[in-house]
């Protein structure tokens, strides 16, 4: 089963932790902001090899790995 990184775009407070830590140069702030007001992360899926590194740098729990079509 395929899994793919989600991204709860509410809780990003845009502060580029997990841009840096990105091996893949996936991830960068959008130009939106989100209901809090932050410019939120967004990624590059086409880039991300679901290695995990920007959950683990992530302070405020933005993202997660997830079977792609919903949880089982
Ligand atoms: S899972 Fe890895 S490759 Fe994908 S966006 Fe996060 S840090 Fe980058
Ligand atoms: S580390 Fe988390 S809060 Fe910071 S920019 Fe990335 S997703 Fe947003």
């Amino acid at each position: 089963m395929a899994t793919k990184l989600m991204i709860k775009s509410d809780w990003c407070k845009g502060c580029g932790y997990c841009v840096k830590a990105c091996p893949r140069d996936a991830l960068s702030l959008g130009r939106e902001t989100n209901l809090a007001g932050y410019n939120y992360v967004v990624c590059d899926h086409e880039k991300c090899i679901q290695c995990g590194m920007c959950y683990t740098a992530c302070p405020d729990y933005v993202f997660t790995i997830e079977e792609e079509g919903g949880a089982k």
